[in-house]
């Protein structure tokens, strides 16, 4: 152990033996041999051009809701605490924000719908920082960041250097961008600019097995709804299904919902004969039935439900569990080590491919 969690760093310079414990979401006991939190672009160049950063991998932690630490990090742990939120474009339909990389996305979230400003109010709740929204292209209940976001503001790790992407550079992808591919760990992100419409249209199309957004403003009131009722529809259903980040070890979905050719989409009927299927990059919730007439060849099934038909939802070893009323989700009880977490992960892919031929993959970081 390297890091002591009492010990305090300094913000804006480069510290040593710093524990992670509380920046990440699954609570691991883990240290970074290097350490710095940076709140400005001249800070974070000023850190680039440090002869240690410089001669030692370096690892870039937003909130830390999204990644796993298999171990003490033996390089520099840069966390990003670029704060702001600037209206910088208005006109009759839009306006356009630029958002600091270190503001806290729920409270973006909360922000743009205090306004009455429609294009996020789906994706309240997403825990960690408007930074690392771009990276996995955050999506949830019918809407993806990339249907709503202009351009990601980053640093060149290696010469400072400044770039503007527009939303077609990022390559966005189903919980992937270029960030997470081509330009991994060459760029910090440091701010990301949303066009959001002063004249909304609400996306209440999500349903799932067991909710749909429609029930959840049907139990609010009567239409026409308004943004901060969908936004409100889906803190509900967030706060019904997921487990409480503040008390138990989670990063949300640990796995992707696995992208399968119809043909075996149909050998999966035959076992869980109600499942639904949803396009690749789109979360379109519309009649499976339909989008399968339609569309192309493959399509993506939701993995919770998988895990959940095979009687596993609340599973439970140890301190690793099956979240029940989220099936994706791994959660940490409280002293769960990363390897007996990493095994737990291995146990329920193996069971997914024993049973359905389907191997899972990890949206999760692992570090
Ligand atoms: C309870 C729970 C529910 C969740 N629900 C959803 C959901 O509905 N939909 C969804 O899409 N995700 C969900 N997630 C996952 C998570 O919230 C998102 O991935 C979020 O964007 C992670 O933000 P973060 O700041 O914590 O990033 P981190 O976990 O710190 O980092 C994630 C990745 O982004 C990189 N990164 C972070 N900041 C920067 C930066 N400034 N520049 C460059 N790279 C950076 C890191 O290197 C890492 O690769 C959930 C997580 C939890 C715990």
């Amino acid at each position: 152990m390297i890091g002591d969690s009492k010990k305090k760093y300094i913000k804006n310079e480069l510290n040593s033996g710093v524990s992670l414990k509380k920046k990440n979401s699954l609570k691991f006991d883990v240290s970074s041999a290097f350490y710095a939190e940076v709140d400005s672009i001249d800070s974070l160049r000023k850190l680039l051009g440090n002869d240690v950063v410089r001669a030692n991998d370096i690892f870039v932690l937003g909130g830390g809701t999204n990644v796993l630490f298999s171990n003490d990090y033996h390089g520099v742990v840069i966390q990003v605490g670029i704060k702001g939120i600037e209206k910088i474009f208005e006109d009759a339909e839009y306006v356009h924000i630029e958002i600091g990389a270190g503001e806290d996305w729920p409270s973006v979230v909360e922000y743009a719908v205090s306004k009455g400003w429609g294009g996020i109010e789906n994706l309240a709740l997403v825990p960690g920082t408007a930074g690392a929204a771009p990276v996995q292209n955050i999506a949830c209940y019918g809407h993806n960041l990339h249907e709503t976001l202009l351009f990601v503001t980053a640093i060149n790790i290696e010469d400072g250097s400044k770039k503007n992407f527009s939303c077609t550079e990022c390559n966005f992808g189903y919980r992937t961008s270029i960030f997470k591919n081509e330009l991994k760990s060459q760029f910090v992100i440091v701010s990301i600019i949303l066009r959001l419409n002063k004249n909304p249209v609400l996306n209440t199309s999500y349903n799932s097995r067991y909710e749909s957004v429609e029930n959840e403003l049907f139990e609010l009131g009567d239409p026409p709804y308004t943004v901060k009722d969908v936004y409100q529809a889906i803190i509900n259903i967030r706060q019904r299904k997921l487990p409480d980040v503040e008390k138990i070890g989670t990063v949300g979905s640990v796995f992707k919902n696995p992208l399968i050719s119809f043909e075996q989409f149909e050998k999966i009927r035959s076992i869980c004969p109600d499942i639904h299927c949803y396009p690749e990059r789109q979360l379109d919730y519309s009649s499976h039935e339909q989008y399968r007439k339609e569309k192309g060849n493959k399509v993506k099934i939701p993995a919770a439900w998988l895990i959940e038909e095979m009687g596993w939802a609340g599973k439970r070893i140890g301190d690793c569990g099956i979240w029940k009323t989220q099936p994706i989700n791994i959660v940490n009880y409280g002293n769960a080590t990363p390897e007996e977490y990493l095994g737990f992960i291995d146990i329920v892919k193996d069971a997914v491919y024993n049973n359905y031929g389907i191997k899972l993959e990890t949206e999760v970081v692992v570090v």
